[in-house]
């Protein structure tokens, strides 16, 4: 319950009262005259509360008002979503930067062993199963190694003298 509003005898100014003040004199705030207090209906207090009819309204209007919650809820729908996308993208360029960089390992001159390794182990972090080829050439020289695996490829050029590694090619990354 809350103030009433009455109004003084004398001079007629409105003023608060608070509960339980009924039949109590008390001085008029505007003419400083005292009167005392009618007797406030417990409905005028209810009917008077001053914060009721509003704070329903503004409890109406997010609580029941499905176009705020939509408009609330869109963009923060376009935010999660945008965040999603940069997420994904930055672990798959985290992930290109990787290959990358074990790729730049895999060196020239390098024992095939070696760099057969490093190739497996790049492979390592690639989703799909790991294919190997060797495939049947006539160059005296050198061979291929062809490593593949989901969309990444790798070949591998070995001088067949030496055993070591002549260059290489990379796709998929
Ligand atoms: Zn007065």
């Amino acid at each position: 319950m809350s103030n009433a509003t009455i109004n003084c005898p004398s001079c007629g100014g409105a003023m608060n009262v608070p509960p339980g003040m009924d039949g109590m004199t008390v001085a008029c705030a505007h003419c400083k005259r005292p009167f005392q207090v009618p007797d406030i209906a417990p409905s005028v207090f209810s009917q008077q509360i001053p914060d009721g009819p509003r704070r329903r309204s503004v409890g109406r209007s997010p609580g029941s008002n499905p176009w705020i919650w939509l408009a609330i809820g869109l963009p923060c729908a376009g935010v999660l979503i945008a965040l999603l996308f940069v997420w994904k993208g930055s672990d798959r360029d985290l992930k290109q930067g990787q290959l990358l960089q074990l790729y730049q390992d895999i060196k020239p001159g390098m024992e095939s062993e070696d760099a057969e390794k490093r190739v497996r182990a790049l492979m390592a972090k690639v989703n799909g199963d790991l294919k190997v080829e060797e495939p049947e050439e006539d160059d005296t020289q050198q061979f291929q190694k062809i490593f593949e695996k989901g969309n990444v490829r790798i070949i591998l050029f070995i001088n067949r003298g030496t055993n070591k590694l002549v260059h290489s090619k990379k796709f998929g990354f």
